[in-house]
């Protein structure tokens, strides 16, 4: 299980920057994803780790070995798509073996292979079937057991749950999470699914625009964001700009606590859940909106010209245009690193 570290690795295609000097390191054994929108690079990047592309400039290393130069196939990779790309002539089981058949391992470690992942994949009533005669969760299945069986010490994964319907994805997505600590192997898998990203991964590295605007444990990332950017694409998050005085922002509401030195105009940033309801609150608002969500309700606070999103235990019973009163503690909030929007 090899660590990977990427240096200073940049990918023009034309006069695009896909990458503009990404930096990273994966430990050995670790689960890493690669998130952002649409067109931030993290594809270019995976495919740079693959070796189906040469980077412009910066090296890859494995364990500290330069495989900037190595082509894919002399890599220690297995790579696992969205579009499971399986043979459609070939059975569940020659689907499997296609990899280490072509590597000409033994015939008998082959077999050997094949039905343990067959088993630990809970494949064994489709063995001989052909990959149109299964449903999409089966067929993922599939094309991450043709991954794993040539024994990869890095898996890299593209988007392989966007063609699952939600429910599934959830359960394969933890599957693969349970696999990747039975079966041991580094792992790169590619995203624009927040929720994906912080149930899966050890650390997330969110990228934006080519370059990484920030990387963490899933809590680090969701709870302390560092830009408006982070903020805004993981989760849902009250952003509220002013000045900082006295150890708070002023606000509609009230006052908001900050650990942060006196500014004329920052934005702050805390997360919808951190709020306490409470009779003897320091904040205050109407309740413009309630969204009964089962678990928690979501309620749309208005003071001013500013509305807030505050989720609570869905056993609270509040009406629309109740008034009400709440704290959020110091802790809770997060002052940003980037300049207020104009
Ligand atoms: P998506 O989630 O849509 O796949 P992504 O984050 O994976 O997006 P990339 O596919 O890595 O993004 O693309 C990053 C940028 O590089 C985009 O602007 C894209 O248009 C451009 N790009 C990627 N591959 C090529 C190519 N072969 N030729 C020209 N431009 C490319």
């Amino acid at each position: 299980m090899p660590a990977i570290d990427i240096e200073g690795v940049a990918m023009r295609f034309g006069d695009v920057d896909a990458l503009k000097n990404v930096s990273l390191h994966v430990p050995e054994g670790a689960f890493v994803t690669l998130l952002g929108p649409s067109g931030c690079g993290k594809t270019t990047l995976l495919n740079i780790i693959a070796g189906f592309l040469a980077p412009s400039r910066g090296r890859v290393l494995f364990d500290r070995q330069d495989v900037t130069g190595i082509r894919p196939e002399a890599r220690d990779t297995a790579m696992c798509f969205q579009s499971y790309a399986l043979f459609p002539h070939l059975s569940v089981q020659d689907n499997i073996a296609f990899g280490p058949r072509q590597k000409r391992v033994p015939k008998t470690e082959v077999s050997a292979r094949v039905g343990d992942l067959i088993r630990q994949m809970g494949l064994a009533p489709h063995a001989a079937k052909l990959p149109n005669a299964l449903s999409g969760g089966q067929q993922q299945r599939v094309a991450l057991a043709r991954a794993l069986a040539v024994a990869p010490g890095v898996v890299l994964f593209d988007e392989p749950l966007s063609n699952l319907d939600a429910k599934l994805r959830d359960q394969v997505r933890g599957e693969i999470r349970d696999l990747q600590r039975r079966v041991g192997f580094t792992a790169v898998y590619v995203t624009h699914d927040q929720a994906e990203a912080l149930a899966m991964s050890d650390t997330v590295f969110l990228l934006n625009g080519g370059v990484i605007e920030q990387s963490g444990s899933p809590r680090e990332i969701y709870f302390r964001p560092r830009t408006r950017f982070v903020a805004d694409f993981i989760g849902a998050a009250n952003l509220q700009d002013g000045a900082i005085a006295g150890g708070a922002m002023q606000t509609p509401f009230g006052p908001i606590p900050v650990d942060a030195a006196d500014a004329a105009r920052r934005t702050i940033c805390w997360r919808p859940e951190v709020v306490r309801l409470s009779d003897v609150g320091a904040l205050s608002g109407r309740v413009a909106h309630v969204a009964f969500q089962g678990g928690w309700l979501d309620l749309f606070v208005t003071a001013g010209d500013q509305t807030l999103r505050l989720q609570v235990p869905g056993t609270h019973d509040i009406p629309d245009g109740a008034e009400i009163r709440f704290d959020v503690a110091r802790d809770a909030v997060v002052v940003l690193e980037d300049e207020p929007h104009a």
